[in-house]
This record gives C-alpha cells, structure tokens and sequence, in this order.
C-alpha cells in the first residue's frame, strides 16, 4: 500500500467526510444512498431551513417528499437517470416545503465513487432559485403579453393569461382574479379562472379595502390571513367554504400616474405567510396589466376617434358608411337626409365651432328621440350638417315634414342662452339599386337648392336638380374662354318717357354667345359669375362694348344717350371700382353724364357709409347711379333717404300687381318719397297699355319693358335711332 492507497477511505469514511463537509456548506445539500432505492441519508442544516423538514422527516425517505402539484415529474426522471449512470447533472426543480410553499431549486448532482469506481453516494447540491425563475416567467410573460397585443388578441385573453402565469408561477396553490375599476373606482370587469363565482368576493374585498385603506394603505398588499375570520367575508362564507378558501392577497393594480384601476386577488386554500419574494413579484406583475390596460385603452381611444366625431360625440360618416353599406348589402332601403341649421354660420360667428358642435348634438338627439327617426343611423357628415339614413320600407315611405319642425319647436341651449334655428334638409333614397355615394350625393344636391329658400325646407332630390349643378359646372368652365374671347356682348333696351313715349336713355343687358355651348341665358350666367366672384368681368366687357358704341356715335356725330350698366353688389364694393371705372370713360373720351350705374338693391347696401362714398366720388365725376330691383326683399326707404342715387328702378313685380291696391299704395309711396328726394323713378317690366297708364297716373317719369321695346342688339337701336330722326 502506497501513502496514496493508504488515504482511501472506506465507505463509511467516505460518508462521514461528506457529511463533515456538508455541514459546513452554505448551500442545501442531501446525501442519497443509491444502493438503497435512492433513499436520502444526510441532509444539512441548510436543506433543513430551506424545506421546513426535519433530519427525522427526510432520513430513510426519498426527494418525492418534497413533489407537489406543479413538479415536473420529467425533472425527477433525469435526475434519477443521471444518478444511475453515475453522471454530473444539474437542473431547476419546483418543489414544495413542509409548509405547502413551493420554490424554485437549482439541483446539482455529484456521484462518489469508492476505489473500485463503485457508486457509493449521491450529494446533491440545492439552491432556492425562486426569485430568479419569477423574474423569468415575468419576462415571459411580459413576452406573451406583447405578442398577443401584437396578434390582437383579446383584453379577456391576455388578463386571463396574466391570472394564469400568477396562479401557476406562485409559490403558493392560488385563484387568482384580476378586478378591474372604473374611474369612480367602482368594478368595472373581473378575469380568472373562477371570476363568476368570486365576483362578489371579490367586490366585497375590494369595497372593503377601500372602506379601510386611506390611499395610503390601497396602494399595498392588502393580506388577510384568515377569511372566515375577517370581516371582508361575513356575507360570503358560502363561497370561503365552496372553494376551502384560506387566505386573500390583493395587490392594487396602479397606472401611470399612481392611481388605483384595479386589484390583482389570489386566493389561497392554505395558510400563507407572505414572504418579501412574493410581495416583490406582486409588485412586478402589476405593471404588466398596467401595460396591457393602457394598450387596450388606446386601442379603444384610437377606435374612438376613427368611429366618432370627437366634438359633437355623434358617429362619424365613416362609421355611418360602414353601417349603412352592410345594410344596403342586407337589402335595407330607405331615406338619406342631410340637415343643417340654417343659422349654422351665425351660432359660429356668436359661440364659436362649441357653439355649433353644440346645437348638431341636440339636434342629432332630438332626431333619434322621435319615433320615426328610432331605428336611424345618425352621424355628424361635414363640420355644419348631420346626417341621417331611415330604415323604412319603401312603401312607407314619406317625407316627415311635422317630425322636422318637431325637433325645432323647442329652443336650442348653447351656454345656457336660447337659440332658435331653422332647418334645410335635403334628401334622397338607397336602396340596393342606389349606391350609397350616389344617394349621399343626391341628398347633398337637394340639400344646396334647400338652402336656396328661406325657413325651413326639406328638398326632394330629382334629377332636375342635377342637371341645373351640372348646367353651372359646364358654365364657370367655358367662362373664362368667353370673357378672353369676347363672346359676352350688351343688348340695349330703351328707357322711355312715359309722357312723350320718346327714348330717354337705354339699359345695357349682357348677352353670351359661347362659341361651345351656344346662347347662354343671363338667368344661367349671372349668378353662376356672381357666386364665383367673376361677375366684375362681365360688367367691365359690356360697359367696354357700350362706351366703343356710344365713341362710335360721337365720331359719327350722332346724338349720345345715357346707358346705364349693371354693376353687381361685389363690383361695386371692389376698392378700384370707381377709379377703373373713370380711367375707362376717360379713355373713350365720353361725357361722364352718358353713363349711369345701376346696382342692384341687396344687403350689401346696409353698409351705407361706403355706399355713399361710391355714390358721391361717382356723383362727383359725374356718372350717375340707379339703385336697381327696388322693392324686392331688402327694402328699405330709410336708407333711401341717405343714399344720393339719382334714379330708382321699381321692380316688375310691383309693376306686375298695381291691380292689388295695397301693393298700389306702396308703389305711389316710393314715387312720391324718390319725387321728395330728387330722384326720378323708372317702372321695370311694363308690359300692357294699362299697366302704362295706371304708372303715369301715379307720376311715375319713365318706364322700361316689352310694352315699349325688348332689348335689343346695338345695330338695331342705331337703325331705330337713325329712324326716329328722320320721323323727327
Ligand atoms: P335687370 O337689371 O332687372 O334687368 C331687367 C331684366 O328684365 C332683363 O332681363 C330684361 O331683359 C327683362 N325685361 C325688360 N323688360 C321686360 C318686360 O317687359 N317683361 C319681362 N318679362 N322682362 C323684361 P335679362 O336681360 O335677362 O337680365 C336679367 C338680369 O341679369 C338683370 O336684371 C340684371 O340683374 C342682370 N344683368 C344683366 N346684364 C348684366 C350685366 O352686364 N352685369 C350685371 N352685373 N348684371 C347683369
Ligand atoms: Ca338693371
Ligand atoms: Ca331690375
């Protein structure tokens, strides 16, 4: 024997040298016998503080001792596999202390051996991992959690996962919930496993919490130890005992800024003493619900706005397409109407966009409130019309006159003041046969020629309508074309002494010969230039074409006369309107008094101090002006007074009701007051002998119509000038 021979142990050499150097490890360390079904000999000091068993339990017993529910019994095959082969190992373990906690243990297996290579004993080496494996299931989770918000999973999915991570990957057989509130902290939605049946529990738990917590106290672990002896459960000890509850964790769920949406609930059937690990991984997992609410949240916000007109609340005319699209694919027809407030622009004007956001809600709400209206879909459509599609049949179908004034008997409140408002509605059908644009369209049409008529309206679309906005569209395209090539062109029409029947002056009325499109009534052209803020173009063409006339006249040395021109309210407004106008009379070296500008009576000339400066540097050059169509809408003889016109033109239709003898009465008032304000008064429209007489009778100066001559093109007046000459 060797001095190396001599130092091997015998086997219980061996065994009593292992223990002496296991007691002095810091780690758990158990001796297993392999030769005695792997039962354990030796466990240390640390082992014994880390499972809770005594020398007594675990001497002469196996590591099954420590399994429980959720051990991996693979793990347990492994090791024994290793243990047999006699090979180095080490793997992680769930078990379970005397106690009923489990924990997470890293195992390290040694195989000794005696001389002959005989495996003699096993050591394995544990350490509790537990902190260690939570934060790698956290991570985990916080992995699946992400990932199924990716996929769009579910809120219920991932709070049902979150739960089932804290059930499984706590140390402790648990329940776990997750009780969601709302902003008034009341319960909003419970997930888990048992969710139904613990509800109430659950709902009384947290009452109570907030009942005993300050906001202090919420923001911790809620523990109680004992269920059945707490006063959370009083109410409740049919469902403690159902489930053999024991013990209740509840951990508030916090967001972002600090405050309380929810609590997570574990409970337990055993008696738990929670330790600093589980209160730290309580604390962990509440930031992945927070995550995954404020995910949800946004998702909802962002819903919210893509589906909802954020100002006014109502649907938004995507979400309107939507539904209304998936109806008429169900075969669904009905009404569309569009509806705006006719004051829409002066709610703005008084309460600003609020004000209007304001007065479309209540108007949407008080549509849905009424009968017919109750299955409708209703959606704000552009920033001063809702929109609103019935679902009637066709055969019921109806224009609900007496539901729309409904909706406006009552006042509508913005910051607390009345507002009265009108309503223009235009509307058109879907059906399967319509598209839903077509319809939409179609009410958008009816609805422009209901905001045509004053109080409120509800237009029927019909293809007429859209033939006249197709009408204007072909118009304003050849426009510009037209003025470039002077295609617009005046016609004269005499005014004539009602006395002496001779011509006194002549109305200058435009006149388009489009090379594309033919004759174009003025009725078309006018207002089409008008809304387009063109119309300047066509009075500088026709006063152009009138002063080359009357220059032509003057070279020829023929007798001049007047010609008045019609300048449109926006022309006449224009800052260089009177210097164009000068310069132009300059440049055809025209005596200013053969010009005369009539404007037309309008709104507009409320604004009297900028009129009356018009007027005067006209005056003062000496142009004249006519206030035109007087007596229609606008009317108003106060303003006559302020105004030096020099001519009035009383609109054909007085003309066309001096029979009437009220309207009589007002005709022989406004040629009596212009007669007191010097000005002469011109009768538009004449048409009959008797209407002629019946106007000189009451003083009227001159006239204008049919009866006397239509208007006519400038060659022809010279040919009826020239005969008035000789007849002269
Ligand atoms: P207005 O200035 O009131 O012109 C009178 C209109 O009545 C003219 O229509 C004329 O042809 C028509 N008229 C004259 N006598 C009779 C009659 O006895 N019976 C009937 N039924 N009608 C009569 P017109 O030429 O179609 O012009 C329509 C309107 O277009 C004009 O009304 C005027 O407001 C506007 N307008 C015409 N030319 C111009 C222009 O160069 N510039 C501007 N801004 N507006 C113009
Ligand atoms: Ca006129
Ligand atoms: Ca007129």
């Amino acid at each position: 024997m060797n001095e190396f021979d001599k130092r091997i142990l015998s086997d219980d050499g061996l065994f009593f040298w292992l223990c002496q150097m296991a007691g002095q490890l810091d780690s758990a360390v158990v001796i297993i016998n392999p030769k005695k079904s792997f039962t354990i000999e030796y466990v240390n000091q640390m082992f014994m503080y880390m499972t809770g068993y005594s020398e007594t339990d675990m001497i002469g017993s196996t590591l099954s001792l420590l399994h429980g529910q959720h051990t991996d019994m693979l793990n347990e095959k492994d090791l024994q596999e290793s243990i047999e082969k006699g090979v180095t190992f080490k793997t992680s373990y769930f078990l379970y202390r005397k106690d009923g906690f489990s924990f997470w243990s890293e195992v390290s297996h040694l195989a000794m051996r005696n001389q002959l290579g005989e495996l003699q004993y096993c050591v394995l080496t544990m350490r509790d991992v537990t902190d260690s494996m939570n934060v790698e299931a956290l991570i985990e989770l916080e992995r699946d959690v992400y990932f199924s918000l990716e996929k769009g999973g579910t809120f219920e999915s991932v709070m049902g996962n979150i739960c089932d991570t804290v059930a499984t990957t706590f140390s402790k057989e648990c329940h776990c919930s997750i009780v969601l509130l709302d902003e008034n902290e009341r319960v909003l939605k419970i997930y888990g496993e048992l969710c139904k049946d613990l509800k109430r529990l659950d709902e009384n738990a947290l009452l109570m919490g907030i009942r005993i917590g300050d906001m202090g106290r919420l923001h911790k672990p809620i523990i109680i130890e004992d269920l059945l002896k707490s006063e959370y459960c009083e109410s409740h000890h049919d469902l403690v005992k159902k489930y053999h509850l024991v013990a209740l964790w509840a951990q508030p769920i916090l967001n972002m800024e600090g405050k309380i949406i929810g609590v997570f609930t574990m409970y337990f059937k055993q008696h738990v003493d929670p330790k600093d690990i589980d209160l730290k991984f309580l604390n962990r997992i509440a930031p992945i619900a927070t995550l995954a609410v404020k995910y949800f949240d946004q998702k909802k916000a962002i819903r919210r706005l893509a589906y909802q007109d954020v100002a006014s609340g109502l649907n938004n005319f995507e979400r309107f397409k939507n539904i209304l699209n998936e109806m008429i694919a169900d075969g669904s027809a009905g009404h569309i109407y569009i509806v705006k407030p006719g004051e829409y622009q002066t709610i703005i004007d008084l309460y600003g966009r609020r004000g209007g956001d304001e007065v479309l809600s209540q108007l949407a709400n008080r549509v849905q409130s009424l009968s017919t209206f109750a299955n409708s879909i209703i959606a704000r459509y552009t920033h001063s019309t809702i929109i609103v599609a019935t679902r009637l049949s066709l055969r019921e179908m109806r224009i609900p006159q007496k539901e729309f004034d409904l909706v406006l008997s009552d006042p509508y409140y913005i910051d607390g003041k009345e507002v009265y408002v009108t309503l223009k509605v235009g509307t058109s059908i879907y059906s399967t046969q319509v598209t839903l644009t077509e319809a939409v369209h179609r009410a958008d049409t009816a609805l422009s020629s209901a905001l045509k008529v004053n109080g409120t309206v509800i237009k029927k679309f019909d293809q007429s309508l859209i033939e006249s906005v197709e009408q204007e569209m072909n118009v304003l395209s050849h426009f510009s074309r037209g003025i470039k090539n002077s295609e617009f062109f005046p016609m004269l029409q005499p005014k004539v002494n009602l006395k002496t029947g001779e011509i006194e002056s002549f109305e200058a009325l435009a006149r388009w010969m489009s090379a594309e499109l033919g004759f174009v009534t003025p009725a078309l052209f006018i207002p089409v230039a008008e809304n387009t803020g063109n119309i300047y173009k066509v009075d500088r063409a026709i006063f152009q074409k009138v002063l080359q006339w009357q220059k032509k006249r003057l070279e020829a040395g023929l007798r001049l006369y007047q010609v008045s021109i019609n300048i449109s309210p926006s022309h006449f407004y224009n800052a260089s309107f009177v210097e164009n106008s000068i310069a132009l009379i300059k440049k055809y070296c025209i005596d200013p008094k053969f010009i005369k500008f009539e404007i037309t009576e309008s709104v507009e000339l409320d604004n009297v101090l900028r009129a009356k400066k018009i007027i005067n540097e006209l005056q003062h050059f000496g142009v004249a002006t006519s206030i035109d169509d007087f007596g229609v809408g606008y009317s108003s003889l106060s303003y006559l007074q302020e105004l030096p016109f020099e001519e009035i033109k009383i609109d054909k239709s007085f003309v066309d009701n001096l029979c009437d003898p009220r309207m009589n009465a007002v005709i022989k008032t406004i040629i009596q007051l212009s007669s007191n304000l010097n000005m002469v008064s011109v009768a538009e429209g004449i048409e009959t002998e008797q209407q002629h007489n019946e106007l000189k009778k009451l003083g009227c100066k001159i006239g204008q119509g049919y009866y006397y001559y239509k208007p006519m093109p400038i060659e022809q007046i010279d040919v009826l000038l020239a005969e008035q000459m000789t007849v002269q």
